[in-house]
């Protein structure tokens, strides 16, 4: 068995742990990133990148079949399914590429392959032939999905999101199971790629809205698409030969039926890689789900005996936010506090921002209607929205669906909040992140510049409402009037 010192160990080369051992680097030469699997990060692989290449080749087979509604005929849409996983598989691999190639600045000794689990409070054992002393630990193990024990009888016919961007070509039939992001991003796309589907959640709950309006419009418009159930009704799962069947309550007809389906895809979740580090020999606090206690601001676990740990965590292993940005965030507060230790700063975390690349878009932005209200009480906040039904620029692009909810504090206009769904909200949600994070208030971003025709007005409409309701400003007039048509 081999020994050795290093100042900082970090478990986990994904989009946390190198971002925390660029910060770490940068206070000392023995800063080691340790990778079980293979390196080059779950968003390149298997997460943010190959799912949006598959939701853009879909969203073209969409655009092509909806060219009808503008005059324009394009004929049959045949969709080559095995292109179109070669391109996923193409592009991803060459991000994949690109992060391996910023990889290569990690000089190799400070780059090991293996398992890392604990031995003590200050000592790791990487696979079986090393044992690594470090002064300070970052947890950047990241998450992988989780199935429940009812799919199992779908043998290897059940899969996950790792699975689906390996596929030569697409199935004829899927079951999604799990109304998240990830089942209604991947789930659409498919449908859209001519894949029979239905979508069955199970708590009612729709991506990442919390707004019951934004969430019963989306539930509403998805359906008009392809078979959703929020909160489906599923009896059994069985393996029927090359196929599983499952029997389930159909949605709108009451119907209790039996459907195969060549696949049945778990989107339900995922869980921290925590189980197989052996926490309890690291002497750190847990909560009941085997998770660290830490401190969101300096990244910093909690010994069991309540003092501040040498051991850090970061990214989807935290299980705070599953998002990119958080993780790259919460790996560089990790690393610049391992590097610094025992001194700590507290980081700068920034605004909550989600975003759904369905169609229409889902995003997410500040905080949530229920958080508003418990912070500040149901009188404490006003509510404001608006339609992209009639909204002048989504009406010319035939992209007119869609709801906007935003919430601001009684009293200081100071805007709080809000869940978006329509157009290619990816863009209003990033307004709406600066503008929470310059503390802007309803009528300052209302006095913001407004091109004409552009999505920004419909923002304009639902931040005007707001501003009524906060009582600052006028009932919203004619705003054709005001705006120029649409706007
Ligand atoms: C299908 C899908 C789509 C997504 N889309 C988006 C999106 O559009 N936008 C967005 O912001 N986020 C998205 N995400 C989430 C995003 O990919 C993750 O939040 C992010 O990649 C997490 O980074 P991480 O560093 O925490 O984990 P990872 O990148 O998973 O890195 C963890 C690493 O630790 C290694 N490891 C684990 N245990 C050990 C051990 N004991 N010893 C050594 N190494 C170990 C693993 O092999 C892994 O390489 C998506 C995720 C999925 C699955």
């Amino acid at each position: 068995m081999q020994e050795r010192n290093v100042e900082v160990a970090i478990i986990g080369a994904g989009t946390a742990g190198l971002s925390a051992w660029q910060a770490a680097r940068q206070y000392h030469d023995e800063v080691v990133l340790i990778e079980d699997g293979k390196p080059g990060t779950t968003c390149a692989r298997v997460g943010c990148m190959p799912s949006k290449l598959l939701i853009a080749a879909a969203e073209s087979a969409h655009q092509v079949e909806d060219a009808a509604g503008f005059g324009i005929r394009v004929g049959r849409v045949d969709i080559d399914d095995r292109a179109v996983m070669a391109r996923v598989r193409r592009e991803r691999d060459a991000f994949v590429d690109s992060v391996l190639k910023s990889m290569q600045q990690i000089e190799p000794a400070n780059l090991l392959a293996g398992r890392a689990r604990f031995e003590d409070a200050h000592t790791l054992r990487v696979g079986e032939e090393l044992l690594l002393r470090a002064r300070t630990i970052i947890i950047a193990t990241g998450s992988r999905p989780q199935a429940p024990r009812a799919f199992a009888p779908a043998g290897d016919r059940l899969i996950d999101s790792d699975a689906v961007f390996e596929w030569q070509t697409l199935p004829d039939s899927l079951a999604v199971f799990g109304a998240g992001i990830v089942g209604l991003e991947l789930g659409q796309a498919l449908s859209r790629l001519g894949v029979r589907l239905r979508l069955f959640g199970k708590s009612g709950s729709l991506g990442p809205f919390q707004d019951p309006a934004v969430r019963d419009y989306a539930e509403h418009t998805f359906n008009a698409a392809f078979y959703l159930d929020p909160a489906a009704d599923v009896d059994t799962i069985e393996r029927d030969g090359e196929q599983v069947a499952i029997t389930f309550r159909e949605r709108g007809s009451g119907k209790r039926l039996t459907e195969r389906f060549d696949y049945l895809l778990a989107a339900t979740g995922r869980r921290p890689n925590l189980d197989t580090l052996a926490l309890e020999k690291a002497g750190l606090a847990l909560n009941d789900e085997g998770v660290p206690l830490y401190n969101r601001f300096t990244m910093q676990c909690q010994r069991a005996d309540g003092e501040a740990s040498h051991v850090f965590i970061a990214g989807d292993a935290s299980q705070e936010l599953p998002l990119l940005h958080e993780a790259n965030q919460q790996g560089r507060i990790a690393g610049h506090n391992a590097g610094r230790y025992p001194e700590r700063r507290a980081g700068r975390r920034s605004t909550p921002l989600s975003i759904a690349f369905t169609d229409p878009q889902m995003a997410t932005v500040g905080l949530s209607l229920e958080e508003a209200r418990q912070r500040f009480g149901c009188e404490g906040i006003a509510e404001g929205g608006a339609s992209f039904e009639d909204q002048g620029r989504a009406v010319v692009m035939r992209q007119n669906r869609g709801l906007m909810r935003l919430y601001a504090e009684h009293g200081s206009g100071q805007f709080l909040g809000a869940e978006l769904f329509g157009p290619r909200v990816e863009h209003l949600a990033h307004l709406l992140a600066w503008a929470l994070e310059q503390k802007m208030g309803v009528e300052r971003m209302l006095e913001m510049p407004y091109y004409h025709p552009v999505l920004e007005e419909g923002l304009r409409s639902a931040l005007r409402d707001l501003n009524r309701a906060l009582l600052q400003g006028p009932a919203m007039g004619e705003r054709c009037l005001e705006y120029g048509p649409g706007g």
